[in-house]
């Protein structure tokens, strides 16, 4: 695969001058900011000397806006004006949003992009998203005692367009310049500093509270490329937080189990027994005067499965990337789940190497964040990190009979510009709509609709004569712009897709699935598809032909052998599933048309000749 660099807009500076620059890590949980000071990357604190701010904002009556540590609080006594997790809603539409993701007083209106009833008034997730930047803004002004220049944020590997667009609304709304989204994986790596290292493949294991991501990154000649990624959207230490209170539930009576309260408690109980055993062997616990002993071993056992299951994904990205295990040549650790002595232990016998552990889980994609911001601030000149990220969907058009031909295939690496050309369909045909659909499937219903637009002006040629170049190009940030062109005239038409909605990586995940699952049937479903697209060009076509010179042209029997044969075809076309039996009706039509189609070209011949003959004699 060709290799594109980014190059990014270094700005010129003087010698001495250094422009403040900051990483910020937008979490579903925790957000943190981060810049470079002389020469060492670090995450800002905060008054009370706090490196992570929850990502948690409350919403007074006077128009006060709180964030942070001091909005937890109102999480129960003022539930509904005090939004967590927002990062899970941010770029998605209403219907893409389950109930118990969100239990927010939703405004109920028919816009799709969702907004939350506050005291403060509607609120939607770009809004609330650009609250939390203003605060990590302020902070980083404050301690570096001048204005931004600028702010480079991650986002997770699988945010699609929207989530990215979304996410840099936010940062527009809270004033602050982003230079570029960066992929957390990406980040982690820089942050070790992996890109000043030889050629190698790093793999980037991200096990945080609710979700895990993998990603695969190739290094070469100091430019990163993101070759893969991966994950679950629902895994993370609330899993094993929820099979260690399951576990103490098992160790208590009946009349314990049913006690809602009572599991509550221990489920809150649990995360901490839990991070206690990353350092100690053992753990004990006291529930109504029963001594409860949980040690690391049986702690392990239980959330072996969940290990697991974040393997599966490992070695899935692995096959997506084309590599096997002896390829990775880094593993770097991310999130506060990779803490648990059993995951690191996992990682490296999976990888068969020792994993990076050195930075804080938390802080790693902050400080990724802040050496990138403070290359493209333009403070090493000279320097050029590239980063390549890949797009997590194939991207494609709608072609005849449902179908989606892909232009840009899944993990390709971005920015990416691909092209292919098309042609009209009908005689005549001025106008042609573009249809621009995500996901891996064959048909169009079973893919993602992204954006609609028309291509008007074609000149009116026969069938198959208009080349029409459908440009698709995805910039560094994972936006799509789609434009097509009539080859001959010139004649354009654009699109910069900004759907009204993303995916979560869920949906990513079960689109894959799904795309894997009906392969075969797809591959069936496609090929009836063009036997059927086929039919109707052939009956439509013969059609034409026949109102302006079948009778003329044709006896009574051959007419109606061929008329036989067109019902034959369109009966077979309607009702078969078999690809293979309309082919045999088309080929049929078509044999008994021969005669019909030669006359036909001898009697153009002769018109033809005929007319040149007039011209001739005119002159
Ligand atoms: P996210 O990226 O989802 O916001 P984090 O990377 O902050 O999540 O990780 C949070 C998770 O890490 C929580 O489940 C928390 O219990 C877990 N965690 C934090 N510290 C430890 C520790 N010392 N041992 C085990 N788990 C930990
Ligand atoms: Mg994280």
């Amino acid at each position: 695969m060709a290799l594109l660099q980014i190059s990014e807009p270094g700005m010129s500076t003087a010698p001495h001058e250094h422009r403040l620059a900051v990483g910020i890590d937008l979490g579903t949980t925790n957000s943190l900011v981060a810049s470079v000071r002389s020469g060492m990357a670090e995450t800002l604190t905060d008054e009370q000397g706090e490196t992570l701010l929850p990502s948690v904002v409350h919403y007074q009556k006077d128009q006060a806006v709180i964030v942070g540590q001091a909005a937890l609080p109102f999480r129960l006594t003022d539930p509904l004006n005090t939004i967590s997790s927002v990062k899970r809603i941010l770029g998605r539409a209403k219907h893409d949003i389950k109930v118990h993701e969100c239990s927010y007083s939703f405004v109920q209106d028919d816009q799709s992009v969702p907004r939350i009833n506050t005291c403060n008034g509607a609120r939607s997730a770009v809004e609330i998203s650009a609250d939390i930047l203003t605060a990590l803004k302020q902070r980083a002004e404050k301690t570096l005692g001048d204005e931004l220049t600028g702010a480079v944020i991650t986002v997770p590997a699988y945010f699609d367009d929207t989530q990215r667009q979304a996410t840099k609304d936010a940062a527009k709304i809270a004033g602050l310049n982003v230079f570029r989204l960066l992929n957390e994986p990406t980040a982690a790596a820089i942050a070790y500093g992996l890109d000043a290292g030889a050629e190698g493949v790093v793999a980037v294991f991200d096990l945080g509270g609710g979700t895990f991501d993998i990603s695969i990154l190739k290094l070469r000649k100091g430019v990163f490329e993101v070759i893969a990624t991966g994950g679950d959207s629902a895994l993370g230490g609330d899993d094993f937080d929820a099979a260690i209170s399951q576990w103490i539930t098992h160790q208590l009576s009946a009349d314990q189990q049913q006690d809602q309260d009572l599991q509550r408690q221990i489920y809150i109980q649990a995360r901490g027994l839990k991070q206690q055993l990353t350092d100690a062997e053992q753990v004990e616990l006291t529930i109504q005067d029963q001594q409860i002993l949980l040690t690391r071993a049986q702690f392990e056992q239980l959330i072996e499965p969940l290990i697991k299951k974040s393997l599966v994904s490992c070695r899935r990205a692995l096959r997506d990337a084309e590599l096997s295990k002896q390829d990775i040549t880094q593993v770097v650790m991310v999130g506060g789940s990779t803490r648990v002595p059993r995951v690191r232990a996992a990682v490296e016998e999976f990888f068969e190497r020792v994993p990076h552990t050195d930075i804080d889980p938390d802080r790693v994609v902050a400080i990724g964040a802040a050496l990138q911001a403070d290359v493209l601030a333009g403070n090493k000149p000279g320097d050029e990190m590239l980063l390549l990220d890949v797009i997590p969907l194939s991207l494609g058009i709608e072609t005849m009979g449902g179908l989606v031909e892909k232009i840009i295939s899944r993990n390709t690496t971005i920015p990416v510009a691909r092209a292919q050309e098309f042609t009209t369909y009908k005689d005549g045909q001025t106008a042609m709509r573009v249809h621009v659909l995500q996901g891996e499937r064959e048909l169009v219903s079973d893919c993602r609709s992204l954006a609609t637009f028309d291509l008007t002006q074609i000149p009116p040629l026969v069938a198959g004569a208009a080349k029409i170049k459908v440009t698709f190009s995805v910039d560094a940030d994972g936006l799509l712009n789609v434009l097509a062109e009539e080859v001959n005239t010139g004649v354009q038409a654009k699109i910069e897709v900004k759907p009204s909605y993303g995916l979560s990586d869920s949906e990513i995940e079960s689109m894959l699935k799904a795309s894997m699952e009906h392969a075969k049937d797809d591959m069936l479903m496609r090929a009836l598809r063009e036997e059927q697209v086929d039919a109707d060009r052939v009956v439509e076509a013969l059609d034409a032909a026949l109102a302006k010179d079948g009778q003329q042209l044709l006896s009574a029997d051959e007419m109606s052998q061929i008329m036989q044969a067109r019902e034959a075809l369109v009966l077979v076309r309607q009702n078969s599933g078999q690809p293979d039996d309309i082919k045999q009706a088309i080929q049929h039509l078509e044999s008994v048309s021969e005669e019909y189609v030669a006359r036909r070209m001898n009697h153009s011949v002769q018109s033809m000749m005929q007319g040149r003959a007039v011209e001739e004699f005119g002159e």
